[in-house]
């Protein structure tokens, strides 16, 4: 199913997960996304090649979870990709039924400085494919407190209105903690023209280290209240992640007000936990989806 088609009768929810390493057998993932699929989960999407690594198994992991009748969305990037590559990728997941794609740049691996294939920037990416394969759900991303490297939020916002110029039909956003950054984001994008559907993404706060590393990475803030968090408990890795779960939550009922469209977890291939936030959160099916986001 198109996410355009989900996004219009129902605020959605989905998990992120990312291939196992070529030599790591799949049996792992396949496992946590079991229990993810207990979840109801809309759709199920899988990364491409982040931080410069290959493509490595996302095809593979596309096609088992289209197998077991759940909808699902490749990311795509940029990076080394030449037209002819991008024809026979998109060509593949259509081949397997798959009808979305997250169309990115991608990140430049370690000593390059552009993609090293035919499009430099998404919108090349996105104008290309809708092209090419009219019929495809297209999804571009986008960063509530401003691409790293953007010139400015307001270049920044200009180049997201061109790709859904170029054909993206919705939006899957950079992790933010900072709930009224994004309610300034989105009125700011409204007023720029850009109409397409908001999918917020969600990095859950469970482990310290990482949290504070992907957040650095991508040029995020870290509001008072999560900084307490980290400091309060330092020392204390099961507390740190019981009160990272408690925050995760807070968070996503604050999303929830907020008016978004649909709720993206980054899961990192974790499941437990995630069943947590989930069903503390309320949910795990769309009905209390919709009564908690009118609470
Ligand atoms: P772009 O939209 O091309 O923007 C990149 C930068 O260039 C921005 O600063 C923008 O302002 C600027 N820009 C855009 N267009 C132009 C133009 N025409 N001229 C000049 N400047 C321009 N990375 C992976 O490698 N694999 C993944 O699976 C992956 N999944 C992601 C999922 C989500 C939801 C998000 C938010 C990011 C993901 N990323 C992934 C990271 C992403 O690839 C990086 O953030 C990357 O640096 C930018 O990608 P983009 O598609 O936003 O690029």
């Amino acid at each position: 199913m198109k996410i355009t088609e989900l996004l219009h009768t129902k605020m959605t929810l989905s998990f992120e997960v990312f291939p196992p390493k070529d030599e790591v057998p799949m049996d792992g993932l396949l496992e946590t996304l079991s229990h993810l699929y207990l979840l109801q989960p809309d759709f199920i999407s899988c990364t491409y090649g982040a931080g410069g690594s290959k493509r490595g198994k996302n095809m593979e992991v596309c096609g088992a979870v289209k197998k077991t009748g759940h909808t699902v969305m490749p990311h795509l990037t940029c990076i080394g990709n030449v037209r002819d590559d991008i024809k026979q990728f998109v060509s593949e997941y259509i081949d397997l039924g798959i009808e979305n794609i997250l169309a990115l740049r991608g990140d430049f691996p370690a000593g390059w400085e552009g993609t090293k294939g035919d499009f430099a920037y998404a919108g090349d990416l996105i104008g290309f494919i809708r092209a090419e394969f009219p019929g495809l759900c297209i999804g571009a991303a986008a960063y509530p407190e401003k691409h790293l490297t953007a010139l400015s939020m307001e270049s920044d916002i200009g180049y997201l209105r061109s790709k859904q110029d170029k054909g993206a039909a919705f939006i899957m956003t950079q992790l933010c903690h900072d709930v009224p950054a994004f309610e300034r984001f989105v009125e700011q994008i409204r007023k720029a023209g850009i109409t397409i559907p908001i999918i917020a993404g969600i990095m859950p706060v469970l482990v310290r280290e990482p949290v504070i590393r992907m957040t650095l990475f991508n040029g995020c803030s870290i509001p008072a209240e999560l900084a307490a968090i980290m400091g309060k408990y330092e020392k204390d890795p099961p507390s740190f992640t019981k009160a990272g779960i408690e925050y995760t939550v807070a968070q996503i009922h604050r999303y929830m007000a907020a008016g978004i469209d649909g709720l993206h977890l980054y899961t990192l291939n974790k499941w437990e936990k995630i069943t947590e936030i989930v069903r503390a959160a309320g949910i795990d099916n769309g009905i209390q989806r919709k009564e908690a986001a009118t609470a």
